[in-house]
């Protein structure tokens, strides 16, 4: 069998969801459990309309979920022109359970509400493709996940318990009435069966926990664009398709902010040994790029940027070297404000860390790292991360660029850069 992962962009538009047809007839026998996840930028728009409900603003979580309601329900209309349409019961009904409980007070918890509200995004999509593809002929057994994929009660970033959900998802999965599943990506629920959430795209991750426990013979990722390049197309005119990389390859790339893949897709994968392949659901005939166990000798070198960084340069006030203890007290700073690293470095009277600018966070960080060390940082920073350098892609990215710091280790370059304007 085939997992089959469609992300926003495919289920974006009416005739996005009528693609997902077509892209299916090129596989008229074979089973596939699919994984969709919200429509375009669906839980970006939940996302607000949890944080209005949450602060309760009235006005303005009326306005964002009338929005969010009539882009649906264009979208049903342009696919369902007659309003007596079975399907539309489904998604009014969706939308009246969501009204429902928006319309209830919040239950101090911010992280539960947001993944109770977020994850109808998940619903809607899944519940319109399944229903179009009904229509145009295309048999098919809607899955709700949260059943068979279980949790545990991190909201927001759930925990899979793989061994309850193996055994759910292979009986819920079971092939026998049907070749075609259609399911949700992102979503799981816990042992109480209150909804979470994987975290953010997690939806590639939803497709690599199925493949994983059916046994799939192969995942493919169904995107906007030609398969993984070697650079965002936002960044460099001529960049160029990998035809194939290895999971540790991937896995790299996902990790320094390479955005194709979530970093968490590889490794029930690997595990496994199932081919991944990456391609455009827009010329579903030209060939993606297969991520897989593989060896090659040519190497292209990869370029990620991450932008608005912020570098901090902390030293211990009293001229102690950087040791244990420091470092103890830093880091326990870090985690407990859930700053996530991108790059550090040391030497013996200074500590550097680069990270993204999250203003709030940051600022919290250097007030409680004033306390015990001489902090300075400086922000409107670039990182730019090169997978097989050499020196002429480091010229390259460092046209017009101030160096500040510089990181080399195995086949990567990370280098902070201020940008000369
Ligand atoms: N819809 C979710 C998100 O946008 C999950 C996903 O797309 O993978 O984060
Ligand atoms: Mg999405």
């Amino acid at each position: 069998m085939l997992v089959f992962k469609f992300g926003g962009a495919s289920v974006k538009s009416a005739e996005a969801v009528k693609n997902i047809g077509e892209v299916l007839k090129r596989y008229p026998d074979e089973q596939i459990a699919i994984v969709i996840s919200a429509m375009g930028k669906t839980t970006n728009a939940l996302e607000v309309i949890t944080d209005h409900y949450f602060h309760r603003r009235k006005k303005e979580l009326t306005k964002c979920f009338s929005d969010l309601k009539k882009y649906h329900l264009d979208i049903m209309d342009e696919l369902f022109p007659n309003p007596t349409h079975d399907a539309h019961r489904g998604i009014r009904s969706l939308f009246e359970e969501m009204e429902a409980r928006l319309g209830k007070p919040h239950t101090m918890n911010y992280d539960f509400d947001y993944d109770q509200i977020v994850s109808y995004g998940e619903l809607l999509s899944t519940t319109i493709v399944s229903g179009w593809l009904m229509e145009a002929g295309i048999k098919n057994r809607w899955i709700d996940i949260r059943r068979y994929l279980k949790s545990d009660n991190t909201y927001r970033e759930a925990k899979v318990d793989w061994e309850l959900s193996s055994r759910l998802i292979r009986q819920a999965f079971h092939f026998k009435d049907t070749r075609l599943y259609i399911t949700q990506g992102f979503l799981a629920s816990t042992i109480n069966d209150m909804t979470t959430t994987l975290g953010r795209e997690g939806s590639d991750f939803t497709a690599a926990i199925l493949a994983h426990i059916l046994k799939a013979d192969s995942v493919t990722i169904w995107k906007d664009v030609p398969g993984v390049l070697n650079a965002d197309p936002k960044w460099f005119d001529d960049t160029v398709k990998l035809e194939k990389i290895s999971y540790l390859d991937a896995i790299e790339l996902a990790y320094y902010g390479a955005t194709v893949i979530h970093p968490k897709t590889i490794k029930p994968l690997q595990n496994r040994n199932i081919n991944l392949y990456v391609k455009s659901f827009l010329e579903p005939d030209t060939e993606g790029t297969l991520v897989a166990n593989l060896n090659y000798e040519k190497l292209i070198p990869s370029f990620i940027f991450k932008m608005d960084q912020v570098l901090i340069r902390i030293s211990p006030k009293d001229f102690s070297f950087i040791a244990e203890d420091n470092l103890e007290k830093i880091f326990g700073y870090l985690s407990g404000y859930g700053i996530k690293i991108n790059l550090m470095q040391n030497s013996a009277v200074s500590f550097h860390i680069c990270t993204n600018n999250d203003k709030r966070k940051v600022r919290s960080l250097i007030d409680d790292l004033e306390k015990d060390f001489r902090v300075s940082y400086e922000t409107g920073l670039e990182l730019i991360t090169i997978r097989y350098f050499d020196q002429s892609t480091i010229d390259r990215v460092m046209i017009n660029k101030d160096l500040l710091l510089e990181q080399r280790f195995k086949q990567n370059i990370q280098l902070v850069v201020r940008d000369r304007g």
